[in-house]
């Protein structure tokens, strides 16, 4: 038996049924490993190869010291109250006592008392998405779910065709979820929300004083974390998707990924959700979701922190957001110091990109060398808008005039900033089409790229090209 050298804690199960339902997985069949992060297996004290943990990932054995369960939550779906939503296809074997506390959950693992309508079951295609997604965030210094790896089976599922059913081994700080509070809010049950608070201050953050001081931390750490989350998802060009509360980390981890798409040509009203009709999960409205979420969070928390209490911690929301995103930018432009006009210097360079259907990530490598080498940026743009790159060249001469180093303190700078491999839909649909096809080697090869994305690999140049034409037909839409 495949060993762990840290023992399960179960602290959430302990919690008891009010907050999750005992139930065990349904196995997978003739369960396969299409994907293994090692990094993410060390980082749970695994002890043993990959086949040695297949069975207990495919459901099929249960985890020596697991208490699996379904949890409970609820959550507002596309701006409206959609009541009880709950771990209908996810199950959370338990959390593991490592620095910091780890859960593990299986995404795919069959039927609970809150799978509503659904089959229980999730297909290759959204797993490996979420996989090759929570690895490219994290590969960006971005906080994230993570995966152990994704298992498929020998099991069809229908979607709008039939797919392969699968299971990804999701590991995250927490699946604790802004919809988790607002489930017993919506219930009136006071006591549920206390017991759920205290859980959290104990588990997340031990230190933070005791009571309604407690509490009041434990919001502003909220709101702290889903800022620069959020900051840093407008800096990369991310766009989650669906952005309901039940998606949202308490502890601010990009999570529960599903329609997501990095933008390509810059374009700030990006839609990557093709079912998201009205845009309400637009890139550029990401920022406002958020502190709408967090506004039904702080309403979910009001039995606890008094209103006035809530209401200045939200007001931190949107300074901490923009001084994040003027952080990420000035990196991304070369930058290494802040100086008072570099929120116009980027906003004047977005407008140029955006006037100039630019990509928004092979940009930024052609400031390499500005202004001196100004051809390669101007060859880049449509003759209407030469002049305004000419006059963006000259302001960002004269800005990087002021920087202490050198030319190459900016070459650097933009190298450790500018991801030479983004995730692109078109890279995940090729790794997707080769995996349902049987070769597991392009998931595999994309994610150590998305993972290490600033680091050029000789002879992997194919993931760092702009898409092909037909990459323009391919929509990602809420199935999974
Ligand atoms: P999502 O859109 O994946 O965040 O899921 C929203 C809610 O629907 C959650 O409660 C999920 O557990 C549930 N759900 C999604 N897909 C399924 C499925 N195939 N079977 C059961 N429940 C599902
Ligand atoms: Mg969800």
């Amino acid at each position: 038996m495949p060993k762990l050298s840290v023992p399960w804690e179960n602290a959430f199960a302990a919690l008891g049924n009010t907050f999750s339902t005992p139930v065990m997985p349904e196995p997978l069949p003739n369960p396969r490993w299409v994907a293994w992060d090692a990094g993410c297996a060390q980082r749970l004290g695994l002890q043993g190869d990959a086949e040695d943990f297949l069975p207990l990932c495919a459901g099929q054995q249960i985890w020596p010291g697991s208490e699996p369960r379904a949890m409970v939550y609820s959550g507002h779906q596309f701006g409206h109250w959609a009541g009880q939503l709950g771990d209908g296809r996810g199950i959370l074997l338990g959390d593991l006592a490592t620095t910091p506390p780890l859960d593990i959950h299986l995404k795919g693992a069959g039927r609970t008392p809150y799978s509503r309508f659904g089959d229980g079951r999730a297909v290759l295609r959204s797993c490996i998405r979420e996989y090759l997604a929570s690895r490219a965030l994290a590969g960006l210094g971005i906080p994230s779910s993570q995966a152990l790896g994704v298992v498929v089976g020998d099991e069809p599922v229908q979607r709008e065709c039939t797919e392969s059913r699968a299971i990804l081994v999701r590991v995250a700080k927490t699946h604790l979820r802004f919809g988790s509070f607002e489930h017993f809010f919506y219930r009136n049950n006071t006591q549920a929300l206390h017991q759920l608070a205290d859980f959290c201050l104990a588990r997340y953050w031990p230190d933070a004083p005791k009571g309604v001081e407690g509490y009041r931390y434990l919001f502003e750490a909220c709101v702290t974390a889903t800022a620069q989350m959020i900051a840093a998802w407008q800096a990369v060009g991310f766009a989650h998707g669906v952005m309901n509360t039940d998606n949202m980390s308490l502890l601010g981890e990009t999570f529960d990924y599903g329609p997501y798409g990095f933008m390509e040509t810059y374009d700030p009203s990006f839609i990557c959700n093709h079912s998201d009709d009205t845009g309400r999960y637009a890139f550029d409205q990401q920022p406002g979701v958020g502190l709408w979420n967090l506004q039904a969070l702080a309403h979910a928390l009001s039995p606890l922190i008094p209103v006035s209490q809530l209401q200045e911690t939200l007001g931190r929301y949107q300074p901490t957001l923009v001084d994040t995103y003027a952080q990420w930018m000035r990196k991304k432009m070369g930058l290494t110091q802040a100086h008072e006009n570099d929120q116009p210097l980027c906003s004047q360079w977005l407008q140029l990109l955006q006037a100039a259907g630019l990509d928004y990530h092979l940009s930024f490598h052609a400031l390499a060398g500005l202004p001196q080498g100004q051809d390669s940026l101007l060859t880049l743009v449509p003759e209407a808008q030469k002049a305004s790159c000419e006059a963006f060249i000259r302001a960002y001469g004269d800005r990087l005039a002021a920087e202490p180093g050198a030319a190459q303190a900016q070459l650097q700078c933009l190298r450790e900033h500018n991801p030479v491999y983004v995730l692109r839909n078109y890279l995940a649909q090729e790794a997707i089409e080769a995996a349902q096809a049987g070769d597991f080697t392009v998931v595999a090869e994309l994610a150590e790229r998305v993972s290490a994305p600033f680091t050029a690999v000789p002879g992997q140049e194919k993931y760092a090209e702009p898409a092909p034409a037909w990459a323009s037909e391919l929509h990602v839409s809420c199935s999974s």
